[in-house]
């Protein structure tokens, strides 16, 4: 008899999440069925999209809404402990979506096989969507070229550490970040290597964004949405664009946030704004995996990981990553 322990959601959060939405379900596992395997997680990836499918809202690219005292979905890497697939044997390394548990099990289909050259996390993260998300967003839908100016907002996290990295090793002119505290814009300065950084709650973004880029930024790239976004605008050169990636400063706002007030300048400046979902560049996983792999090998790429222990903490994980506690990729570990 195999148990599994999961997180599930007990209620819909109104606004910010909290521990009362959640629940540590402990759950016996039917025998394996023929072609499936059983897997021990070793680390589950906890991400801000997570908040979107916690609504009871329509099925967007991200998936269907969780479902209430069901498990839930998400990203996971972890080995194969048992097994009824040959494909599959007992010991594989495997990457899926059947986070939020310790011990995951389905058909073989589910489970994508790893051979693993770097920590089993980083799938997760930087070689996982994290890292497509910087490389596609910024290359190919920011269309970045060498001397740009570039800036990026959540600069400190999984996304925006790995974006503002990848645009120095291209050749940006400047590099501009911004995060919510001291100790990160140190870590942007410092282990990053960003030129500039400002943290948004000293002081009116718009200023502080000036101040950094006098003469203007090329290409935006976007984590946050907000004040942030406007500021931007403001500060884009002519056919300055826009990487429109995600908008973490509402994801938990109960009511429909106003856009910014200066999009006229969309025309003056003839400015493009392109939305980015990763997936969409999937069938270049294997140029993005040997660029980062190279990156790192070759120690031109640094990356955080926030590690949080045990699966029963993973809801606090959870609220804290949306509260902007992590610095890089938040992963629980099993
Ligand atoms: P992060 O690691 O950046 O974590 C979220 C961060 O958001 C927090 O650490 C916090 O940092 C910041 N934040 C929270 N509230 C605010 C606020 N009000 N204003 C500014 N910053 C805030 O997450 P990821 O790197 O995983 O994701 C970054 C963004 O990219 C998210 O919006 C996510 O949804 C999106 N995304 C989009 C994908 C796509 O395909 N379009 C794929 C993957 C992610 P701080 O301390 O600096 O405030």
């Amino acid at each position: 008899m195999t148990n599994s322990t999961r997180i599930e959601m007990t209620s819909r959060p109104e606004g910010w999440p909290t521990l009362e939405n959640f629940t540590v379900v402990e759950a016996e596992l039917p025998p394996l069925a023929e072609g499936e395997v059983r897997v021990k997680n070793e680390f589950i990836s906890l991400d801000p999209y997570m908040r979107g499918l916690m609504d009871d809202t329509d099925v967007d690219i991200d998936g269907p809404p969780y479902q209430l005292n069901q498990p839930l979905s998400g990203g996971a890497v972890g080995h194969v402990v048992e097994s009824r697939h040959p494909d599959l044997p007992v010991g594989t390394a495997v990457q899926h979506d059947h986070g939020w548990r310790d011990i995951a099990q389905g058909p073989a289909e589910d489970f994508q096989q790893l051979n693993p050259t770097l920590p089993l996390s980083s799938y997760l993260g930087i070689l996982g969507l994290t890292g497509m998300t910087a490389w596609s967003g910024l290359l190919s839908v920011g269309r970045f070229k060498e001397g740009d100016a570039v800036f990026v907002s959540g600069a400190a996290g999984a996304v925006g550490s790995v974006v503002g990295q990848i645009a120095k090793l291209k050749g940006a002119s400047l590099v501009v970040g911004s995060a919510g505290s001291a100790e990160k814009v140190a870590t942007l300065l410092d282990k990053y290597h960003f030129d500039r950084a400002f943290n948004y709650k000293d002081g009116p973004v718009g200023e502080q964004l000036k101040t950094a880029a006098p003469d203007g930024i090329d290409l935006y790239f976007d984590n946050v949405g907000g004040e942030h976004l406007t500021a931007a605008i403001d500060s884009l050169n002519l056919f300055g664009r826009i990487t429109a990636c995600g908008m973490s400063s509402i994801y938990n706002a109960t009511e429909p946030q106003p856009g910014p007030d200066n999009l006229i300048m969309v025309i003056d400046k003839r400015l493009s704004i392109n939305g980015l979902i990763a997936y969409d560049f999937y069938d270049r996983f294997a140029e993005f995996e040997k660029e980062m792999s190279d990156w790192i090998r070759d120690g031109k790429i640094h990356y955080d990981e926030t590690i949080i222990d045990g699966i029963e903490n993973a809801p606090q994980a959870f609220l804290d990553l949306l509260a902007g506690a992590n610095t890089g990729k938040t992963v629980v570990r099993i």
